[in-house]
């Protein structure tokens, strides 16, 4: 009998195929009391397993190769960093010696203990993390009991595998995309889960949040996943199975077809020339920006560098980093932006027990409360930009003595490399990000001081609607399209052209095709997204007349009614 379920649609794309059940997890685990003399035995045994995983991980990595995406390697770190803590490599050992517990019962016994930890973060990224502990432990019990992880095995009848599982690992995801696994759905998992941000940057269409696909569906059921609208089809019947498979090779066709477009100039019908730029988060991303050909680095956020770890980056370790983005970019810009940590993005050991972190200690405002830890960023930054077109950018901006002393934090940084004789790009511009909307209303103070300005849709609707970006609850609230944002938004472009000071778009919706052409009407010329959306964007650009849409877009910012800018964007984009 047919039927459908619907989970959380995280990673894009059709999958037909026949279902193959993944194997539960093991944290049933026997519990013995070891003889005091084997305890040092049972202590290298444990050691031996955390090394072996360790391996198996690096091994991963290596073998996913450097043109996967930077989501991976990140992935990974973050498992070999959970085996590598004393919480996880030391306590255990302590357990077996003090309690003589056996190897896995002591390995359980303080993951219980660290999983109750994670529960009681308020941050649902970091609660989420709980998942990667028990990712982690799991892999190190199948070492530790002798059960080696199985993929599926290949059909004899050549047909699609997918994998239904209770919950699957980031490891895992990686595994299936070396295997040729067609997709998968999982019982747990959440959007920000690192088994959906792999799944997604790897392509793999998959849906998470299923709660009992593991056990309503049966091995070798026909499954249909419909990843973009979070659509599981168990065993369908012959008319849906005919229309999906139409679907799906429409997409690939479309997805071809849209690769056509790499070397193509993104220049509309009456010839404006479009700045596609991409967005980065780390160095390995760079890849990715040079395959679509995008015009160079809209937006890198630098914070990626700093978070994780116990220490932040020194002078010289954040100059070779931000140095090779710059080289590899070969002239094309480089847009850095200083560090936007606060909110949900906190330094280990600097968490603050703040009442509203988005309206708090965030960004620049960290920055100018922290002078030695911005000045060492802003040197590195500098020093960079003597090997290729390195420009900064200032986060969340909304006074005009937030920039005054930000300049001159970057001509104190400037002089000091000056006396050190160390070279630099003395014309390097630098520029801020509009993200709130007192900064939109008051843009002349902004415009008079920097070189250009990109507006930070992701903040500015938050601020102007008032809707916390990271909150579930609220998240059917968050709507680019509410006439205030569009009216923001197109008054800071308007005022960009009139003072000939460029602006861009990095926010989301700049990768959104179904914003394009309302963008382009408004007169945006520059914009700058993940990468992987720079071709759909681009084929917006090129079936677009700026006049004819400048016309249309300026009667749309005239409603107010919700429903009839939603149809008057429809037919713009029709
Ligand atoms: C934004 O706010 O739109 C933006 C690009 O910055 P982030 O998403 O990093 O806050
Ligand atoms: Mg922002």
């Amino acid at each position: 009998m047919s039927f459908a379920l619907h989970g959380l649609a995280v990673s894009h794309g059709i999958a037909i195929g026949h279902a193959h059940l993944a194997s539960h997890g093991t944290l049933e685990v026997s519990h013995y009391v070891i003889p005091a003399r084997h305890v040092e035995q049972e202590i290298a045994r444990f050691d031996g397993a955390i090394d072996s995983v360790y391996q198996e991980l690096r091994a991963l990595k290596e073998s996913a190769g450097a043109s996967a995406p930077s989501e991976v390697a990140a992935f990974v770190d973050v498992h070999a960093m959970f085996l590598n803590d004393p919480m996880l490599a030391q306590v255990p050992r302590e357990i077996i010696r003090e309690r003589r517990c056996n190897a896995e019962w002591a390995l359980v016994q303080q993951m219980e203990q660290l999983v109750d930890q994670f529960d009681e973060f308020e941050d649902a990224y970091l609660r989420e993390r709980r998942q990667d502990v028990v990712q982690v432990v799991e892999r190190v019990l199948k070492v530790l009991t002798g059960q080696p992880r199985q993929l599926p095995p290949r059909r004899k009848d050549g047909a699609n595998v997918i994998v239904v599982a209770h919950d699957l690992s980031p490891a895992d995801a990686i595994q299936f995309k070396q295997h040729q696994i067609a997709g998968f759905v999982t019982d747990l998992g959440g959007a920000t889960s690192h088994t959906a941000i792999v799944a997604r940057s790897l392509n793999i269409p998959a849906i998470v949040g299923l709660h009992h696909v593991r056990h309503v569906v049966q091995d070798d059921d026909v499954l249909i996943i419909d990843g973009t609208r979070g659509v599981l089809i168990v065993d369908p019947d012959e008319r849906v199975l005919e229309e999906y498979r139409l679907r799906k090779s429409e997409l690939e066709l479309e997805r071809s077809k849209l690769k056509r477009l790499r070397t193509a100039k993104a220049a509309t019908l009456d010839g404006e020339l479009i700045s596609l730029q991409a967005n980065i988060e780390l160095p390995t991303d760079i890849p990715q920006v040079k395959q679509v050909e995008a015009d160079g680095v809209g937006l890198f956020r630098t914070e990626f560098l700093f978070l994780g770890r116990d220490e932040t980056p020194d002078e010289d370790e954040q100059f070779e980093y931000y140095r090779s983005v710059a080289a590899a970019l070969k002239g094309k810009p480089v847009t850095i932006r200083t560090l936007d940590v606060g909110a949900d993005k906190s330094l280990r050991g600097l968490e603050r027990n703040e009442p509203n972190p988005a309206l708090g200690l965030r960004a620049i405002r960290y920055c100018l409360a922290e002078p030695q830890l911005f000045l060492t960023q802003l040197r590195a930054i500098i020093r960079a930009s003597h090997f290729g077109r390195v420009r900064i950018l200032v986060p969340m901006l909304v006074h005009a003595h937030e920039v005054d002393q930000t300049l001159m934090m970057i001509r104190l940084a400037q002089e000091q490399l000056r006396a050190q004789n160390v070279p630099f790009d003395e014309a390097m511009e630098v520029g801020g990000m509009i993200e709130i909307p007192a900064a939109a209303l008051s843009i002349g103070v902004f415009l008079k001081r920097l070189d250009f300005l990109s507006i930070g849709t992701n903040d500015l609707i938050q601020y102007t609607l008032a809707i916390d970006r990271t909150d579930e609850a609220v998240a059917h609230l968050y709507d680019p399209l509410h006439p205030a944002v569009l009216r923001l938004i197109a008054q800071t472009i308007e005022a960009g052209a009139r003072a000939g000071v460029p602006i861009s778009v990095c926010g989301e919706m700049a990768g959104d095709p179904a914003m394009t052409r309302l963008l382009l009407g408004m007169g945006l010329k520059q914009f700058s997204m993940h990468p992987m959306q720079i071709y759909e964007v681009k084929q917006e650009v090129l079936r677009s007349d700026v006049v004819e849409l400048r016309a249309k877009v300026g009667r749309m910012l005239r409603l107010d009614d919700p429903d009839k800018l939603r149809e008057h964007l429809e037919r713009i984009n029709a």
